[in-house]
């Protein structure tokens, strides 16, 4: 089914009520005007691509090929473009320099630093290994926006778990004092289909949204997923097995997951706080022997 890009706006700022924000409709109109949407560039590096495929499950009210043919202008990302070799990395390139200052560079996984970043090399540029640390360190003081995708991204996650023998890093410690806008971290193993999608939009048609400590936007990890629990009153809490949803903020409890289907607790497991900064624990429940 194809929707009109008029419907799909009207579909972000109908999400952006549910959510309370306040979206100023001069900006919706301003880029329901434009030819071009400021263009995303999206760089993987030490992650399983969970993030990617979450993203995909964008279904309702419309689908994932219908905003990244339509919608928002993906220039790159190494699992979802045709491209590759040559082409892929010219394509990275030519759409960072031609659209400097403007583009949203996202970021999924974590960049390694050890064996000056060769642990993750995500292309090469006239025979030369380009690695995902240059390429974050190139790219992120272009772009207008950073977003980490994803827990790795945002803290280290699995990919920086003891004992780092690659040296894995967040967005943010290799960015620290080097972008226009601090990076905005969405973290989630995986990040939620919804809140990658609507952060971009956010971006696109509001600007910087506020963050908690963690710098991440504050509608969507404002809450734990504890604090609307089903399981709050109904005497099958898992928190004496180490839940560790008291302590994790996400929308898992209200937004769902699968198209609103289900959540790790509805589906009778408890959170193990893949969204926290500390992700993963060891154990992964607190409480487990
Ligand atoms: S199952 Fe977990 S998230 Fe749900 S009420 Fe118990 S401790 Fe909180
Ligand atoms: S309920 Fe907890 S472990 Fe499950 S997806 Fe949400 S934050 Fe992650």
């Amino acid at each position: 089914m194809k929707i009109s890009r008029r419907d799909f706006l009207a579909w972000t700022v109908a999400a952006g009520v549910a959510l309370n924000v306040e979206f100023n409709l001069d900006n919706v109109n301003n880029v329901m005007a434009a030819e071009t949407d400021p263009p995303i560039i999206w760089l993987q590096g030490s992650g399983c691509s969970g993030c990617t495929i979450s993203t995909l499950n964008v279904t309702n009210p419309t689908t994932i090929d219908n905003v990244l043919l339509n919608k928002i202008s993906m220039k790159y990302n190494s699992t979802l473009m045709t491209a590759s070799g040559d082409l892929a990395m010219q394509t990275l390139d030519q759409s960072a320099t031609q659209y400097k200052g403007q583009f949203i560079l996202v970021i999924e996984g974590a960049i390694p630093t050890g064996a000056s970043g060769n642990y993750c090399v995500i292309g090469e540029v006239n025979g030369v290994p380009l690695t995902m640390q240059q390429a974050v360190l190139k790219y992120g003081p272009m772009a207008k926006y950073v977003v980490a995708a994803g827990t790795c991204a945002s803290f280290g996650g699995v990919a920086a778990a003891a004992p780092n023998k690659t040296g894995s890093s967040s967005a943010s410690s290799i960015l620290s004092g080097k972008t226009t806008n601090p990076v905005v971290n969405l973290s989630g193993c995986p990040v939620h289909p919804t809140v990658i999608i609507q952060t971009l939009l956010d971006l696109i048609l509001i600007g910087m949204p506020a963050v908690d400590t963690n710098h991440r936007p504050t509608k969507y990890y404002g809450a734990t997923v504890h604090s609307t629990c089903e399981r709050r009153s109904s005497g099958h809490c898992y928190e004496d097995e180490g839940c560790r949803g008291p302590y994790s903020q996400n929308v898992c409890s209200t937004l769902k997951w699968n198209n609103g289907q289900s959540w790790c607790v509805h589906n009778n497991y408890a959170c193990i706080g893949c969204a926290d900064p500390t992700f993963p624990t060891t154990p992964l429940l607190s409480g487990a022997d």
